[in-house]
């Protein structure tokens, strides 16, 4: 089994989490691209960058991360870096949206505890030693219509960040939040052209991020941060500072 550190990132097969796992590979990771439904990207990310494997698991189901972890602890044996990138939304007014919709949105943060348990309890809290980096969003602070599930899970991740610093600090284990702006991948994609316009005119820069932007916070947390510790990073063009 080879010696290098191992980062798992959930979602890597997309978007930001793709770029996340290339980023952690260019700083001599091996890293685990977890994916639930985009299978064929993440296996061939995963070829693309030479040490890394692609791992399934649906984080609405804890047999699945149960399954996930197992596979991890055979294949790799350890987890030095964890990058909690999945999430999920549904766009929707509060009157039209659906107990369903709700879950569907809420399911990924529920599986984000238990898998951080699972990697805690498997592989961290042995070694002490550790770097966990929740993707949370800057609509967790600011809030969104039309996306308040959405919203309440990101607000939670960054809470979760906060309150788990606080109980893994003086082991080694730091944890932090990046929290971009709207940044430029098909969850942003599929809005509609006067809603992008509108959100480019609140964005100083005014432009969309690019994943590999978020990418590069998150590998400077997984790496050279010694001192950051249940932080938010913002990464959002200057639209919203904390
Ligand atoms: P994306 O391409 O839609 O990525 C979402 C990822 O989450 C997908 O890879 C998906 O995996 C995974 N996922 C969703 N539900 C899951 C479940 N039940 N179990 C396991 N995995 C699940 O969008 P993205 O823009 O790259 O987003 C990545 C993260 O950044 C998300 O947490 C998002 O909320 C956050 N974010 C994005 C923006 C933005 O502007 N794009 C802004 C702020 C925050 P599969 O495709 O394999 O199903």
């Amino acid at each position: 089994m080879s010696e290098a550190p191992v980062a798992l990132v959930t979602g890597g097969g997309t978007g930001i989490g793709t770029a996340c796992c290339r980023a952690l590979a260019a700083e001599g990771f091996r890293v685990a691209v977890h994916y639930r439904s985009s299978g064929a990207s993440a296996e061939k990310l995963a070829a693309e960058l030479g040490e890394a494997f692609g791992v399934q698991a649906d984080l609405g189901d804890e047999e699945s991360i149960d399954t996930l972890v197992a596979t991890l602890k055979e294949r790799a044996g350890r987890v030095d870096v964890l990058v909690n990138n999945a999430g999920a939304n549904v766009n929707a007014p509060m009157l039209a949206m659906k107990l369903a919709d709700y879950d569907s949105v809420a399911q990924v943060p529920r599986g984000t505890w238990y898998l951080t348990r699972c990697i805690l309890r498997r592989f961290m809290l042995r070694k002490k030693s550790g770097r966990i980096v929740n993707i949370s969003s800057v609509v967790g602070h600011t809030g969104n219509a039309g996306q308040i599930p959405y919203t309440m899970a990101k607000a939670g991740m960054d809470a979760f960040t906060k309150s788990l610093c606080q109980e893994l600090a003086g082991r080694d284990i730091l944890v932090n939040s990046v929290a971009p702006g709207f940044i430029d991948t098909e969850m942003t994609e599929e809005l509609p052209e006067d809603v992008k316009q509108a959100i480019l005119a609140r964005i100083p820069q005014q432009r969309m991020g690019r994943p590999e932007e978020v990418a590069e916070v998150v590998a400077f947390l997984a790496t050279r941060a010694s001192y950051v510790n249940g932080s938010v990073l913002h990464v959002n063009g200057g639209m919203y500072g904390g």
